[in-house]
């Protein structure tokens, strides 16, 4: 099968070539990949600046398909079945995390498209457990991205506990911003987005998908426009989704007393300056949010189901798997929101 390779650390390091097709041994289902969504991590494995990629492996691990082969220990999928999968591929089984089915933060953990081989690839394999059928109402696109979505639940429901009429304030209109901005929508929440004069595009995107306000902070004051909406209080939420430190020292300045930030971008560097004055004297919880975990899944198929939620209106660019170049190109020059690879051409549903 074709496959999209990481062949070696260092920078691109990366090639479009044949490589034996998987196979479901054990609990393993075998999928025909429809989409690869191409990640913020999948920039980093190509500039070689991240850790967590052990070539060689295939990237990618945003993906939906269609199931062809399962493994004799395999009881809930069959043939023919939509899916699309967790990236988790092998945890430790045995660490408090673990226990509490948070493999988020299991240190042992394998991920496709990381460590495991990955979905921008015709075929990718993984483990029964991590599976999920998809509605039937529910696009093989939109599928596709059903794990920034998690990422979104996660930090929206699970961490930043967003509920009808509270107003939230999201900084970074990437990807992941725009799915915690739809998930926001999705509880009854007022949305602000926050970005920058380059993330035009990004706003009417987010716009579109219903938040209530974009705010250019290269033009408009986010703080005055945010004690205008809330009387002066500030927001309840705000969610860091960009890694810029001076977006973090913002969000603690316009959350209420007693609000909360939620913590998803990576910062530069491991130790930044953070306001730390304002998390005592307002009471704020500042709590981080990493990926994503088997609760936030089922919460964000119930989503796609009821098309609360539609990820594929973040799309903005779809290359076949022969031009992912084109694709992750595109995306590291900064255009548009989601670039998605279309990995075989006869399981395609956008044309
Ligand atoms: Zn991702
Ligand atoms: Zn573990």
């Amino acid at each position: 099968m074709k496959a999209v390779v990481k062949t070696a650390v260092g920078y691109d390091q990366m090639v479009y070539k044949d490589i034996p097709e998987p196979e479901a041994a054990g609990d393993l289902v075998k999928i025909k990949i429809a989409y690869s969504g191409i990640c913020g991590t999948d920039l980093h494995a190509f500039k070689g600046t991240y850790a967590s990629t052990k070539p060689p492996v295939v990237l990618g691990h945003e993906f939906s398909g269609i199931v062809t082969a399962v493994g004799p220990e395999v009881t809930r999928f069959k043939v023919g079945d939509r899916v699309t999968s967790e990236t988790t591929y092998k945890t430790c089984g045995v660490c408090p995390s673990c226990l509490s089915k948070d493999y988020n933060l299991c240190s042992h953990r394998q991920g496709i498209g990381t460590q495991i081989n990955g979905s921008m690839a015709q075929y990718v394999v993984s483990r029964e457990e991590s599976v999920h059928a998809l509605p039937e109402n529910v696009s093989l696109l939109s599928a596709a991205l059903t794990e920034p979505l998690a990422c979104g639940v996660h930090a929206g429901i699970e961490k930043g506990n967003v509920s009808k009429g509270d107003i939230v304030c999201i900084f970074g209109v990437g990807a992941i911003g725009q799915m915690v901005a739809q998930v926001s929508k999705a509880r009854g929440a007022t949305v602000i987005v926050a970005g920058l004069s380059s993330d035009q595009e990004r706003f009417e995107i987010a716009l579109a998908n219903g938040a209530d306000r974009a705010v250019d902070q290269s033009k408009e004051n986010l703080a005055d426009i945010i004690g205008e909406m809330t009387g002066g209080v500030g927001v309840d939420i705000a969610f860091e989704c960009s890694g810029a430190v001076p977006a973090a020292n913002k969000a603690l300045e316009i959350v209420r007393r007693k609000g909360r930030v939620v913590q998803m971008g990576v910062f530069p560097e491991a130790r930044e300056p953070i306001w730390t004055d304002l998390i005592l004297h307002k009471e704020i919880c500042y709590v981080g949010s990493r990926s994503q975990k088997p609760s936030s899944w089922r919460t964000s198929i119930e989503l796609l189901a009821a098309r609360t939620v539609v990820p594929e209106k973040i799309v903005t660019k779809i290359v076949s798997l022969a031009d992912w170049r084109e694709g992750f190109e595109a995306s590291i020059r900064g255009e548009g929101v989601k670039a998605v690879i279309c990995c075989n051409e006869d399981l395609a549903e956008h044309r």
